[in-house]
C-alpha cells in the first residue's frame, strides 16, 4: 500500500463519488420497481433512437451518464427484478449478489489459471463443493473425490461441455483429433431445453443423430423409448454417447425418471448429464430432494443460482464425477499459458473446464449470497415460493373457467382458460400489457397455455394475490370472453 500512486488515488476517488451514485441510484431503482411496468412497452429502435449515433470524443461526467439512463435506458428495460415478474424462469439478484459482483468488478482479475488469482480458483472450488453438500448432491462431484465444479455462464454452456466431454469418452478422444465421428448418437426428450439441440449443432454430432425420445402424459422422458432408440442405434453400428436428462423442464418442470434413465446409461456406458438448471435448487429443502432421486447415475449435473438462489445472473453450477474426463475433451495449452503451477499437476485450471480461456471471479457474489442469508435463508425463499405457488393453485383451481394443463412442479404452474387458444393468447397480451405483471407461455399438447412461476427474489403473497386479481379481471372482460 505505501506505493499508492497518483493514478491509483484518482481512480479510488472516482469510484468512491461515482460508484456511491450507481450504488443509490440502483438502491432507488429496487425501492421502486414494484410500481414500473414490468414488461418494457418501447418498441423496436426506440431505444437506438435516443442514442447518439457517435461515441462523445470528450469525457463526460457521471451525473450526465445516470441522467441518460434515467431517460434513454430505464424505459427499455424489462424488469427482471420486480416482484410482479412471474414468466420464463426468474434471474435472481439479491443486494449480497450485488455487492459480490462490485467486489469481482473491483478486482477485475481473470481467473484462467490457478496462477493468474489462486483465490478466483480456490473460492470456487470451496464454495462448489459447499453447494454438494447443501444440495445432498452424490460425493463424486466433490473436489475432494474424483470430480468436481466449476461456474459457467448459463446452463447452455454446461450442457455443451457435458456433451463434449460425452463425446470424447465414447470415441477415446477421437472426434478431437479426427474430426466429429458421424455415427455418433444422443438422446434427449421432447422437452428438453433447446440448449441440448444447439450443443448438437455445435459439437458437430448433427441433429439428424439426436434422438427426441418421447414423454409420457406427465411430460417426462419415457425410459422404455430410449432404451429402444440405443439399442436400436447399437444394432445400426452407430455410438450412443450422451444422455440429457433433465430435472425441471422449461415448459413445465417435469421431472424424468432419473433412476431408469441411469440405469439405461449404466448398461450401455452413456454419459448421462442433468440438465436441472431451474429446479436443482429446491434440492435445499429435505422434503423437495425427490427431485434428485437417481442423480448417483450422472456423470454431469448443472443447476443455475441465477434462476433461483439469489445469485446474480451469470452463476451456473456445473458438476462432473470425473474431472479429467472433461479436461481431457477441453484442454489445449500453448505455450505461453504454461507455467509451474499448472505443470505441478497440483492445481486446478478452470479454463480446461469450459468453453471460454477468461473468466470472472464469480465466485465471489456466490460466496457473498451463501454467507449472508446462510443455508437457512435460502431454503426459507424456496418454501416461501413453492408454498405461494400452491396457494396461488388453489385459487386457480376454485375458479371453474380455468384449467391446469401439467401437474404443479415445484413453484410452476401451466394453466389456460377453458375455451380456445385466441381467448388464452388475448389474455397473455392483456395481462403483460397492462404492466402490472408479466408471464410467459408454452405449448403443450398442442394447446396454448400460460405459465406461471413463482421464484423472483421479493415476491410476496400480496404480488402473487394482486397478479391472480389481474387475472380474473381480464378474464371477465368481454373481448376475452368473446375470443
Ligand atoms: N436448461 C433448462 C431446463 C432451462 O430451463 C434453461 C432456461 O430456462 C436453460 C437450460 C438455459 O439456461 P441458461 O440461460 O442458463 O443458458
Amino acid at each position: 500500500m505505501a506505493l499508492t500512486n497518483q493514478r491509483s488515488r484518482a481512480a479510488a476517488e472516482q469510484l468512491r463519488r461515482d460508484g456511491q451514485a450507481a450504488l443509490d441510484w440502483v438502491a432507488r431503482y429496487l425501492e421502486h420497481v414494484p410500481e414500473l411496468p414490468v414488461l418494457s412497452p418501447v418498441k423496436p429502435g426506440d431505444i437506438l433512437r435516443a442514442l447518439p449515433q457517435h461515441a462523445p470524443q470528450q469525457s463526460e461526467s457521471f451525473d450526465a451518464i445516470l441522467k441518460d439512463l434515467d431517460s434513454s435506458i430505464l424505459p427499455g428495460i424489462t424488469h427482471w427484478q420486480s416482484p410482479n415478474y412471474f414468466a420464463y424462469f426468474p434471474a435472481n439478484s439479491s443486494p449480497a449478489s450485488v455487492a459480490g459482483d462490485l467486489l469481482s468488478s473491483g478486482f477485475g482479475v481473470q481467473g484462467m489459471l490457478w496462477a493468474t488469482s489462486p483465490a478466483c480458483t480456490e473460492l470456487e472450488m470451496r464454495v462448489l463443493d459447499w453447494l454438494v453438500e447443501m444440495l445432498a448432491l452424490p460425493e463424486h462431484f466433490l473436489s475432494t473425490r474424483s470430480g468436481g465444479g466449476v461456474i459457467q455462464d448459463s446452463a447452455s454452456s454446461a450442457n455443451l461441455c457435458a456433451l463434449l466431454a460425452g463425446r470424447e469418452r465414447a470415441t477415446q478422444f477421437g472426434s478431437n483429433e479426427d474430426g466429429c465421428d458421424q455415427r455418433l448418437t444422443a438422446y434427449t426428450s421432447a422437452q428438453a431445453h433447446s440448449s441440448i439441440e444447439k450443443a448438437i449443432k455445435v459439437a458437430g454430432i448433427g441433429r439428424k443423430n439426436l434422438r427426441i425420445i418421447e414423454v409420457d402424459d406427465q411430460f417426462r422422458m419415457k425410459p422404455s423409448h430410449l432404451a429402444r432408440a440405443i439399442e436400436q442405434d447399437n444394432r445400426d453400428g452407430r455410438i450412443p454417447c450422451f444422455v440429457g436428462a433433465t430435472v425441471g423442464t422449461t415448459s413445465t418442470m417435469s421431472i424424468d425418471p432419473l433412476p431408469e434413465i441411469g440405469a439405461i446409461c449404466r448398461e450401455h456406458g452413456i454419459w448421462l448429464h442433468v440438465d436441472a438448471a431451474m429446479a436443482g435448487t429446491a434440492a435445499l429443502c429435505d422434503e423437495l430432494r425427490y427431485i434428485h432421486k437417481g442423480l448417483e447415475y450422472a456423470d454431469s449435473y448443472c443447476f443455475d443460482c441465477h434462476k433461483w438462489m439469489l445469485t446474480n445472473f451469470d452463476c451456473t453450477c456445473f458438476y462432473v464425477r470425473n474431472r479429467t474426463a472433461l479436461t481431457n475433451a477441453l484442454t489445449i495449452t500453448p505455450e505461453y499459458l504454461r507455467n509451474t503451477a499448472s505443470t505441478s499437476g497440483t492445481v486446478v485450471d478452470y479454463r480446461d473446464w469450459h468453453i471460454p480461456l477468461g473468466r470472472r471471479f464469480r465466485a465471489l457474489k456466490l460466496w457473498c449470497v451463501i454467507r449472508s442469508y446462510g443455508v437457512e435463508g435460502l431454503r426459507a425463499m424456496v418454501r416461501r415460493h413453492v408454498q405461494l405457488t400452491n396457494e396461488f393453485v388453489s385459487w386457480l383451481r376454485s375458479d371453474s373457467r380455468f384449467e391446469t394443463i401439467a401437474p404443479v412442479s415445484l413453484n410452476l404452474v401451466c394453466f389456460r382458460l377453458k375455451g380456445p387458444d385466441s381467448a388464452n393468447e388475448a389474455l397473455h397480451q392483456k395481462l403483460n400489457a397492462s404492466g402490472r405483471l408479466f408471464l410467459s407461455h408454452t405449448k403443450l399438447n398442442g394447446k396454448f397455455v400460460l405459465r406461471f412461476c413463482i421464484g423472483q427474489s421479493y415476491t410476496d403473497e400480496e404480488h402473487v394475490g394482486a397478479a391472480w386479481h389481474e387475472i380474473q379481471k381480464h378474464a371477465t372482460e368481454p373481448a376475452v370472453a368473446a375470443g
